[in-house]
């Protein structure tokens, strides 16, 4: 029996904020490798014992402080999280990456190598998947998995030669050795629930504050919009489905073990509810499906309404969707099956724009979608961006009218960001453009500077981000 580890670093507390909710990802290997008799925990670096979360815009604010962080290698915040992980003891340590954690754990795992060599570290999630040469970038980490991480991890800690598993890449004497990606899981619904207990470094009480309200009902998404990271990390045509009874099946359980345990809040740092610079958040427990899209085939989403409904589960619950699956059965049954809030990606007003970044939706089925949810009385937040690459001050213009047009209940504005590994970030780099930021620093697309558009005209910039003046006379954010 292996001891292991799965941490997800800290990001939230170098902008002087924290997260406190279960890391998905992670939490499906530890609960898979326990299935199989080894021993592994979850360390949530990110966590800190306190109900009180910055605004989502304060948040993003603090990206000086952030990098700052990566300036100061022997700060005590990285010594801690190192002596939290020593502590534990373990054989194997895996790291969840997205590109803004990656220099995170850089340092966290140089540190570690020095004071115990032996421990072996690997790398998955998102940036991982992505970036096939982040071992040549990250010299402390032996190992990395692309895509699903349960069973490769299974494979490494149970001791399979790395080179022969598919989906893990190892060092060789002639530089790294590639094995595919991780097959793809064919039934995830075979796959054991996450893991919600055993939570590293943590005392009784403070369990009580993780959220572990987070259901995985998709993995992947079959769209293309081309600055999204889900098609080149999950594959479209790779996507997986829960069965209805399965996702029901879980939501009784969290309804069994957590929903009326002692708690009072939703300690998720997306959930801020009003409109402080600094809040406690009060909110009940509230189901978060962190699928890309929880609304593909309607089918499908229509039966899971109906034995939300039949089950009568009164469980709150929020999710992503797009507005050319909503129609008007969907959206009656979204609110009596306890949704309040729908998460919408339009994007921009911008016709030509919407087309240019393959998001396959027009403003026409957006306008639909939106009077389909306000009809029914499900709140919806509105993400918009704007800074795309040929975006015109007239393009922007068109977005900031739809934007007032839909009446949503929260706007989230960004600037566009070339993420990592997308197609655009890639398309931009095959016409000259030149990224020469690390790409952790395109990851922050709310600071309100354009970053790959010298285009857009400062007024109409500015027009654009004081739409979020809306939010101070809406319900806010969910
Ligand atoms: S629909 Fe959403 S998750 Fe899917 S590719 Fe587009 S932006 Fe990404």
């Amino acid at each position: 029996m292996a001891k292991v580890l799965l941490v997800n670093p800290p990001f939230y507390r170098l902008l002087n904020s924290h997260y406190n909710a279960n890391s998905l990802g992670i939490a499906y290997v530890a609960s898979y490798l326990n299935l199989q008799g080894h021993n592994a925990w979850l360390y949530n670096a990110d966590f800190l014992n306190s109900k009180t979360f910055l605004r989502q815009k304060n948040i993003f604010e603090g990206f000086d402080s952030y990098k700052k962080f990566f300036q100061n290698e022997e700060h005590g915040l990285w010594e801690e999280v190192v002596e939290r992980i020593i502590d534990f003891e373990p054989d194997w340590v895996g790291y969840t990456s997205y590109t803004a954690n990656i220099t995170a754990i850089d340092i966290i795992s140089k540190k570690l190598k020095r004071k115990r060599p032996a421990v072996k570290q690997v790398i998955g999630g998102v940036h991982a998947t992505l970036d096939h040469e982040i071992l040549n970038k990250l010299q402390s980490i032996d190992y990395s998995i692309q895509r699903e991480g349960e069973h490769a991890m299974y494979e490494l800690v149970d001791g399979k030669e790395p080179k022969n598993i598919t989906g893990v890449v190892s060092r060789g004497q002639n530089g790294l050795i590639y094995n595919f990606d991780a097959d793809v899981i064919k039934n995830i619904d075979n796959l054991p629930l996450p893991e919600r207990e055993k939570f590293w470094g943590l005392s009784d009480d403070e369990k009580l504050m993780v959220d572990v309200s987070y259901i995985c009902s998709i993995r992947g998404c079959p769209y293309r919009c081309n600055y999204c990271a889900s098609p080149a990390h999950w594959k479209r045509n790779k996507t997986q489905y829960r069965s209805p009874k399965s996702i029901i099946d879980e939501m009784k359980y969290v309804k069994k073990h957590y929903w009326d345990a002692k708690k009072e809040y939703d300690f998720s740092a997306s959930s801020n509810v009003k409109a402080k610079n600094e809040l406690i958040i009060e909110d009940n427990s509230t189901i978060y499906f962190v699928d890309d899209i929880f609304t593909v085939h309607k089918e499908r989403i229509k039966e899971i309404l109906r034995m939300m409904i039949d089950e009568d589960l009164g469980m709150a619950w929020k999710c992503e969707a797009r507005t050319d699956h909503l129609d008007e059965e969907i959206c009656q049954l979204m609110k009596k099956a306890g949704c309040i809030r729908v998460k919408l990606g339009f994007e921009s007003g911008s016709d030509r724009i919407l087309k240019m970044i393959e998001k396959d939706e027009t403003t026409d089925d957006m306008r639909r979608g939106a009077k389909l949810l306000r009809d029914a009385q499900v709140p919806y937040t509105g993400y918009f961006m704007a800074g795309f690459p040929g975006e015109t001050d007239d393009d922007l213009k068109q977005t900031i009218e739809f934007a007032k047009e839909i009446k949503a209940d929260y706007y989230s504005l960004s600037i566009l960001a070339p993420y990592y590994g997308t197609k655009m970030y890639y398309d931009m780099i095959e016409v000259g453009f030149e990224l020469d930021k690390k790409p952790w620093e395109y990851f922050f697309h709310q600071t309100g500077d354009l970053m790959v558009n010298h285009q857009i005209s400062p007024e109409v910039l500015k027009e654009y981000l004081s739409l979020s003046d809306l939010n101070n006379i809406r319900k806010g954010y969910v």
